[in-house]
């Protein structure tokens, strides 16, 4: 681009023969490039983007948007990921001008609405965790989990206490232990037993006066509720220890317990999971973590307070650990939230986990005489089927079931997840599915188990893509637009 010339940006973007988008678009004011920009930061020529015209722009995309699997299309019982509806109404709100059109860096004095609503989210979010003090600058479970042990490490250095290590059981999330180390911790495996609970002789043979946090996800990743949690919170503490509740599993106890009540001192929430942000494909996300009055001063700066005046953002935090994420996180996943926290009240929050645990099991007892489950016949709001048998005597395979399901349209179960199950099936249903859309899901999951190995080892046949390379699209991806 010319940087002597003077044009609007808008404009500037069209090029000769690539116009039709200018037709009904609005009148943009010319406005002299320098005076938006110092000229030494202007380019001397154009950046070579493609040239498409809008139409063919939208095509492209709308097609590669109807070949995704998504949970307006299909039934998506993807384990740990709390994969419910996200309700359509929850877009025309993150949308309201107040929400979308705000600038992040727009004074207090205008952002009054979306401060309100964060201060808000703390103060709802404290309430649901059983404690009292709430950042939601995280923007993620994972970013969540570091932040509250980077939390934890502050409180400790604080007290020149100085502990090295964070306990994790191994039925945990792979983000536990690699954020115990990204937060300069040394992450160690606490055994479970064989009904997959944590085996306590074990967990009371490792903590010491080292022990900084014991992580645990309660319900665990195996669906199950772990009822020696006050047994295990005192261990921690007589030791000097803090406990973490990693709350990915929250759609199962919301409005039942608190996680505060059965002793975590700290905690993060995944309000995409468990309060309907959509999500899948990496994001967005949001972590937000509650913890104890104790670490309060330690929390990322800065927080949303209530002041005579309104709300404001708090920077004047010594001890705070510093900032986390630019800005208030990903705002647009906690107005969702708010949003769904509002419509249903406490009430209707505690249904939602009661619904979500009826569900589970409903397809639980559907599923268990086609399929091994090894861990008990009862869940929370998931189980784990086990491919294991099957792949002994019928050389079918976890993979072979998930490829096959996608066949009949179904986005496939958290597969080879948690480690302490071979062949591992992770099915969440959450409480949107109707019994009907179980069934068929049960239904069709036995047909396919009745399938030759020979047919679903080529599974799936019907889609664009069968088996990728996973290991080569991870390792070297091809992400330009043109080779
Ligand atoms: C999803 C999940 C996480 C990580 O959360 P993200 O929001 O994906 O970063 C951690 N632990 C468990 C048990 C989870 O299911």
């Amino acid at each position: 681009m010319d940087k002597n010339q003077s044009t609007g940006l808008l404009f500037e973007i069209s090029r000769p023969g690539r116009r039709a988008h200018r037709v009904g678009a609005p009148d943009v004011p010319e406005i002299p490039l320098e005076t938006l920009f110092p000229g030494e930061v202007l380019a001397e020529t154009p950046p070579a983007l493609p040239e498409l015209a809008e139409l063919d722009v939208v095509r492209h995309f709308t097609n590669l948007s109807s070949k995704n699997m998504a949970i307006d299309c299909n039934f998506y019982p993807l384990g740990s990921c709390t994969m419910k509806y996200n309700p359509k109404r929850h877009e025309r709100i993150v949308a309201l001008p107040g929400f979308g059109a705000i600038h992040p860096l727009a004074p207090d004095s205008v952002s009054q609405g979306i401060l309100e609503l964060v201060y808000g989210m703390q103060k709802i979010l404290a309430e649901i965790a059983g404690l009292p003090a709430v950042s939601i600058q995280p923007a993620a479970g994972a970013q969540g989990e570091l932040t509250a042990l980077l939390v934890a490490a502050a409180y400790f250095r604080h007290k020149k206490d100085y502990r090295t290590r964070v306990l994790i059981p191994d039925s945990a999330h792979g983000t536990n232990p690699a954020s115990a180390a990204l937060a300069g911790f040394e992450a160690v495996t606490v055994k479970s037993r064989a009904d997959g609970l944590v085996d306590f002789e074990d967990l009371k043979s490792k903590v010491d006066n080292r022990t900084a946090v014991f992580m645990i996800t309660n319900p665990n990743t195996l669906g199950l509720f772990d009822g020696q949690i006050a047994e295990i919170t005192k261990l921690i503490h007589d030791a000097g220890g803090l406990v973490y509740l990693d709350g990915a599993n929250m759609n199962a106890i919301l409005g039942i317990t608190r996680p505060g009540d059965f002793g975590a001192d700290m905690m993060h929430y995944n309000v995409h999971k468990t309060f309907t942000g959509p999500h899948g494909a990496g994001g967005p996300g949001s972590g937000p973590i509650a913890v104890r009055d104790f670490l309060e001063p330690f929390l990322p700066s800065p927080v949303v307070v209530k002041t005579n005046n309104g709300y404001a953002l708090d920077f004047d935090r010594s001890l705070s650990i510093g900032r986390v994420h630019g800005f208030q996180g990903n705002i647009g996943v906690l107005v969702r939230g708010y949003a769904y926290i509002l419509t249903l009240g406490p009430k209707g929050l505690r249904e939602v986990s009661e619904q979500a645990v009826l569900n589970a099991n409903y397809l639980l007892a559907l599923l268990k005489d086609a399929i091994e489950v090894p861990k008990g016949d009862r869940c929370m709001h998931e189980f784990v089927a086990s491919a294991r048998l099957l792949r002994r005597e019928k050389r079918i395979s976890a993979m072979d079931i998930c490829k096959g399901l996608l066949d009949h349209g179904y986005h496939p179960p958290t597969v080879y997840f948690p480690l302490v199950v071979p062949e591992a099936l992770m099915m969440e249903p959450t409480e949107t599915e109707s019994k009907e859309t179980l069934e068929e899901y049960a239904k069709v999951f036995k047909a396919i188990l009745a399938e030759s190995a020979e047919t679903l080892h080529h599974a799936p046949h019907t889609l664009g893509i069968s088996r990728p390379d996973e290991v080569a699209a991870a390792k070297t991806p091809v992400l330009r637009w043109k080779n």
